[in-house]
């Protein structure tokens, strides 16, 4: 096991908690490891999360070890396709933050707003509805991050990937704050 990543994680888990981008036992974050990937296990709590709650994974046939009866995240096969499809992807988080959330739930696009890299289109891509944890949203969704690094999930959450944690998160950091930005000026559209 590398310890490394494993506190990477649990850190991440911690701060994503303490910026409100998780509901309940809701998200998922890996990093990758070689062949392998570190994720979250399924049904965990990120505000109580810890060294045991991270499970390896084979990338290739998503064999695991888990010495107390943890299973992986339900969306590890989102998570792995992203990465076979991306070889510059070292990390994959996703999120139900509220805002941003919202906007997956409604039926107005998020713009693209300045603060994170080139704007080369005018809205965030949205995945179209699929349930979670199915095949079809993990082939859907690693399809479209092929271009993007951020996508809505329509009627789910936030998914984003980086070249290390820091930069996955921080990505979707910034969905969520422009997602706030845009609501507030909706509202005082009205
Ligand atoms: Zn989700």
């Amino acid at each position: 096991m590398n310890n490394k990543i494993i506190e990477k994680i649990v850190e991440t888990a911690h701060h994503i908690y303490d910026k409100d981008m998780i509901i309940g036992k809701a998200g998922n974050i890996s990093i990758r490891d070689g062949d392998y990937i570190y994720i979250t296990a399924s049904g965990t709590d990120f505000k109580s999360l810890h060294y045991e709650d991270i499970i390896k994974v084979d990338i290739d046939d998503l064999s695991y070890i888990s010495e107390d009866n943890k299973i992986p995240s339900m969306e590890t096969s989102l998570h792995t396709e992203i990465y076979k499809k991306r070889s510059d992807v070292e990390s994959v988080v996703h999120v139900h933050s509220p805002y941003a959330t919202a906007f997956a739930f409604s039926k107005k696009r998020l713009t693209r707003l300045e603060g994170f890299g080139e704007i080369t289109s005018e809205y965030i891509e949205e995945v179209e509805y699929y349930p979670p944890g199915s095949k079809k949203l993990a082939d859907c969704a690693s399809d479209m991050l092929k271009n993007e690094d951020a996508v809505l999930l329509k009627d789910h959450g936030v998914l984003c990937v980086g070249k290390n944690i820091d930069e996955a998160t921080l990505l979707c950091e910034y969905i969520e704050g422009i997602a706030k930005t845009q609501y507030i000026a909706h509202v005082l559209n009205l």
